[in-house]
């Protein structure tokens, strides 16, 4: 046999071993590969988004954090959004970077640096990395696909942060400032589950409101460091000394609980 009669029937043995469960439909979606083929220890997950089927992105990362680990001493009082199956907290991996984008939208004036200073206080609080990839004009919503064809299919969709008002998201009604979450995705292969694809939507008249009022600018980016706290995983809490509170009114700091969930957050498991 010559090496190109050896190469194809290696090939067809492996797509024979692999091909069972969620690959067979990935092959199809994707284009199977050599790489695919003779890489895969463990078949590729799919995920089903808007009905259709999509292989899951896999980690870009070689395995490293990309930002040190937080460490702070635990305290204070938290709780995390999404408790695992094995009981570890699922989190965003922190050897990937946590993509976002901004839709500038009817944004108060000043309204993207306070998104960016919140941003950032996130970031340190959890040592996740985020980066900003520049402004969208997806329509913000409190339910949105984790793949979307306008940030291409072969990954999750970035973190996205903007504006809207009651009259368009009925989320935001009454004395809802803003609504934040992500998807919980399952890992590109095995059994682990990550967050993916977070939403951020801050009604922009009670932003006005909270800008015009004593120490705007600190409140409203509070209001955003508390909706990203959530795209992180962090739950509410019953207790006004944390940011997570629901009944927050006047902190614009983070809580020694919501400095310990932070770290946390982003001390989950790196998927590469
Ligand atoms: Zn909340």
């Amino acid at each position: 046999m010559n090496s190109a009669g050896r190469a194809l029937s290696t090939f067809l043995i492996a797509v024979m071993v692999v091909g069972v469960g969620g690959f067979v439909w990935a092959a199809f979606a994707r284009g199977l590969t050599w790489n695919d083929v003779t890489q895969f220890a463990l078949p590729r997950n799919g995920v089903i988004v808007a009905e259709q089927r999509y292989v899951v992105p896999e980690p870009t990362g070689d395995g490293s954090r990309l930002l040190p680990q937080v460490i702070v001493a635990e305290g204070g009082t938290y709780e995390m959004w999404y408790p695992g199956v094995d009981g570890d907290p699922v989190r965003y991996d922190p050897c990937e970077p946590v993509e976002w984008v901004y839709n500038p939208g009817s944004e108060p004036e000043g309204g993207a640096q306070i998104v960016a200073d919140a941003v950032q206080r996130v970031s340190d609080a959890t040592g996740l990395l985020f980066v900003y990839e520049g402004e969208t004009e997806e329509p913000l919503s409190d339910s949105r696909d984790a793949i979307q064809e306008r940030y291409g299919v072969d990954r999750y969709a970035p973190v996205v942060i903007g504006w809207s008002d009651s009259g368009a998201l009925a989320a935001l009604e009454g004395t809802v400032v803003g609504v934040g979450g992500s998807s919980v995705v399952p890992a590109a292969k095995g059994d682990g589950e990550y967050l993916a694809a977070g939403s951020v939507v801050i009604d922009v008249d009670d932003a006005q409101d909270l800008l015009d009022g004593f120490d705007g600018d600190a409140v409203l980016r509070a209001v955003i460091m508390h909706e990203l706290a959530h795209v992180v995983g962090l739950a509410h809490v019953d207790d006004e000394a944390e940011l997570m509170s629901p009944a927050n009114r006047w902190k614009t700091e983070w809580g020694p609980g919501d400095r310990t969930a932070l770290a946390l957050a982003g001390s989950g498991a790196c998927q590469s």
